[in-house]
Order: structure tokens, then sequence, then C-alpha cells
């Protein structure tokens, strides 16, 4: 195979680990990124609610501006572009003769749906190979076939540490010769090109998110290997102030910037040279939530956006708006949870302790349609994923793997994870006077 190759970028941002770029690069004599702004992407939902608001575009446009840079240094162009994939891509794909083009594996409606329309748009001949790039165990190495994988994390988790194994980085990409740069340096829009008013960051924020590789890598230095943050990590991981109570990788690893087995294999070398205790397996044993909450929805495809969740489960929801604009504005009766909203309004973050609390107070205080909130995140979240977070929300709401559906205590939250008050008053006193 030694034609030209299109490397389709959505939500695998990087250049490090990365299956698709390595086999183009390896296999073709002119390679060619492309990662597109769809205007599909910045559009007003039937919920109400913008898909993706100014944090996270903002996080985007860092992350791609640095790939840009990376994919240079390879000697490869990225092409930018602001239409739709299946508006543009047929037609560079003829412009420049492309036999194949490489793309991470996606599941879910939305991608599919995509990726179906730009293929009705091409030639039959133009091969779309596709490849698991999202996970820390790969597909074909989990031992069950999907239809059968557990609805219990506990069992999947147990099986896969017994059984299943994490690949290696995959290797890096060839550098290509400098003939296969395109003249044309492309750009990245604005936020106002997207339609989103700019922001600066709010100075109150948990974290000062930066995107591309090197800050997410950066970020994994000072956890781990500068501040021995990582070996606290099980103690400090339901805080909510302050910079270092988690990870906060999440933003990396939601658009592909960082990828799972790059912490994983970081982990393991911290374990050997640092220190191996109960605090570093929790890393791995969240980043392993995230895996099976990518595996259900593979299991259970759209129904993980069903109102009965992939349980089927029939319970009477409203759809209040007087009452979801009282936990937006964070104008409950619970100061707890109007914190939290108050947070993620003025910086696209909250801690998971938040997010499992305010998702409590929507569905089972309020009892709103849970898909309201799990909307609403999917605009706001830095760190939005659709598995994540429609996981994490039928989970809260009992139409998922909660084999308990629980119910929060949120004063009782509350108390113990913020006994002096200290996060409530950083958000609701200064929002009060700011
Ligand atoms: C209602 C709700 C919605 C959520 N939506 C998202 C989302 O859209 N995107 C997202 O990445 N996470 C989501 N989460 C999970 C979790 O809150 C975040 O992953 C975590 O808070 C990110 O912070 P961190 O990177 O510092 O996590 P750390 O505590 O440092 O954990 C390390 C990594 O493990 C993974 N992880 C940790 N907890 C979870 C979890 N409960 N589920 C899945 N993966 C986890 C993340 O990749 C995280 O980066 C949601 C949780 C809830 C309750």
């Amino acid at each position: 195979m030694k034609e030209t190759a299109i490397v389709w970028y959505r939500n695998d941002l990087r250049v490090q680990d990365h299956q698709s770029l390595y086999l183009a690069s390896c296999n073709h004599q002119k390679v060619i990124a492309y990662y597109t702004f769809d205007p599909a992407h910045y559009q007003t939902t039937s919920w109400g609610f913008k898909k993706t608001e100014k944090y996270r575009a903002q996080f985007l446009i860092e992350t791609v501006d640095a790939l840009q840079t990376e994919l240079e240094a390879l000697n490869i162009t990225l092409v930018i572009g602001q239409k739709s994939p299946q508006e543009e891509l047929p037609g560079l794909i003829k412009k420049w003769d492309v036999a194949t083009i490489y793309l991470q594996k996606e599941w879910t409606s939305e991608e599919q749906n995509t990726l179906r329309e730009v293929q009705k748009n091409c030639d039959e001949s133009v091969v779309f190979s596709e490849h698991y790039d999202q996970f820390l165990f790969h597909p074909n190495d989990i031992p069950f076939e999907i239809e059968q994988l557990p609805e219990v994390f506990t069992q999947f988790r147990k099986q896969c540490e017994a059984k299943a194994s994490v690949r290696p980085l995959i290797l890096k990409a060839q550098c290509m010769p400098k003939e296969n740069v395109l003249s044309e340096r492309y750009s990245t829009p604005s936020l106002n090109d997207l339609g989103l008013e700019a922001s600066s960051q709010d100075s109150r924020t948990a974290f000062p998110f930066e995107g591309g590789t090197q800050a997410g890598k950066q970020r994994m230095q000072y956890y781990g290997w500068e501040s021995n943050k990582l070996s606290f990590y099980k103690k400090t991981r339901n805080g909510l102030l302050g910079k270092d109570y988690s990870s906060k990788y999440s933003t990396w690893l939601a658009n592909g910037s960082l990828s799972p087995r790059m912490i994983y294999w970081d982990l393991m070398d911290y374990e050997r040279n640092v220190e191996k205790n109960q605090s570093t397996y929790w890393l791995f044993f969240e980043l392993a939530w995230r895996d099976y909450f990518k595996f259900i929805s593979l299991k259970h495809q759209d129904r993980i956006f069903y109102l009965g969740g992939i349980k089927g489960r029939d319970y009477d929801w409203k759809n209040d708006s007087q009452l979801v604009n009282q936990w937006i504005q964070g104008q409950t009766s619970e100061p707890f949870v109007n914190a939290n909203m108050l947070e993620l309004n003025h910086t696209g973050w909250m801690s998971n302790r938040g997010r499992q609390n305010v998702a409590s107070y929507l569905t089972k205080e309020m009892h709103v349609d849970w898909r309201i909130g799990a909307a609403y995140f999917e605009a706001m979240l830095l760190d939005y994923d659709v598995h994540s977070n429609y996981g994490n929300w039928m989970y809260v709401a009992g139409v998922g793997n909660d084999p308990r559906d629980r119910k929060f205590n949120i004063p009782l939250q509350s108390q113990r994870y913020d006994a002096q008050g200290a996060y409530q008053k950083k958000w609701l006193q200064t929002t009060l006077f700011s």
C-alpha cells in the first residue's frame, strides 16, 4: 500500500500512542491529517443547551493547535475544517486521490451516522480503516464477549485484572519526508467563530486547564513524579478544593490528547521506581471504571440515551423547567448542590463528589428526567465524554449499573466532605458579590 492516506482525527487528538497515525505513516507515501470543528457540535440541542459550551471549546482549540505543531514535527499537515465531515471530507478525498482513511473506532449513533454520510459521498474503493484506540483494555483482550459483559463493575474489573493485560504503547509514527507537507497552513477558529462568547478563566478555578498532550504530560509529571500526590490519591480523591485532590486527567483523556495506556504505563513506572500502594492501585481502579462505561455503551449501544436507561426502568420523571432552572442556577434548597452548580457554571469543572451529589439531587429529590442533567453536563463539562457521562448519569438515576440504586443524603455528604463549609463559602459567597 503506497498511496495517500488521511488520518481523520476526532476524540484522539494526539500523536503519541496512536494506532491510526502509526499505520498511516508506515503504509503510505503521503499522509494528511484532518480535524474539523463540526458545526453540529456547537448547535443548541433539543434539550435547549449548546452541545459544547465555551470551556470545552476553548480547551479543544488549544488541543488542536498543539496537535498541529506536533504533527508538523513529523512533516504532516493538519487540515483544520469548520464544516461537517460529510460536507468536507469526500471533496478532500477526491482532491488528493486518497486511498485509505484511518480513524478511531466510535460506535455511538451520532459518530456512526456521520461516518455513514461521509462514506455515502465517497467512491466505494476508499477504505475506512477503524481502530479501537480509546480503551485501557483493548476490546479484543477482555475475557468476555461484549454481549456477556457483566452488569456489575466489580465482576468486570476482577476478571480483567486476572485475565487481561494492557497493551504496550503503540510505536512512534514515522517521520514523513519534507515533501509530504502541504503548502497551506490551516488555523483554528476562535470561540466567536464557533458562536461562543470568549471569557477569561475564573480565578477560582480548581485547575488552570490547558489543552494539548504536552500540558497533559506536564500534569502527569507533576501529579506523580514531582509532588508524589499520586501516592495519596485514595485519601484525597473525594476532595472539593484545590488542584491536587484528584489527578484532573479526565480533560485530556476525554479528547484523546492523553491515552489511558500512556497514563497506565507511567503509573507502572511510578510503582516500580517510587512507590506502589493503595493509592496507585486506585488510579488504575478509576481508569477501569472509565473503560467499563465504554464497554457498557458498546454492549447496550443507544439504550444509554433512553429514559429507562439500560435497565428499561419506568420511573415517573418530570420535565419541569422551573426545577431545572433552579438546579442549573444553583438556587435549590441545598447549598452544597448550589455551590457545585456554580463551580460548573463558572469554570466547566466539578469534582466527582460534586457530580454525584448534584445528579442525585436532580434525579432523586427533584425527579427530573435524568437526560436533562446529562445534556447540561454535556454542554458544560471540560471533560465531557459520552460514555462516562451517560454511564454515570444512568448509574446515579437508578437506570444503569448501580445494583443498589442509592440516593445521596446531601446534608450528610456536605458535612462529611465540606465540614468547615470552605467549599460552599468559596462559591456561594464570592458569587453573590461578584
Ligand atoms: C453524573 C456524572 C457525570 C460524569 N461525567 C463525566 C464525563 O463526562 N467525563 C468524564 O471523564 N468523567 C465523568 N464523570 C466521572 C468523574 O466524575 C470524572 O472522571 C472525574 O471527576 C474526573 O476528575 P479526575 O480526572 O481528577 O479524576 P480522578 O479521580 O483523578 O480519576 C482518574 C481518572 O479515572 C477516571 N474516572 C474517575 N472516576 C470515574 C467515574 N466515576 N467514571 C468514569 N471514569 C472515572 C477518569 O478518566 C479520571 O480522569 C462523571 C461522574 C458523574 C457522577
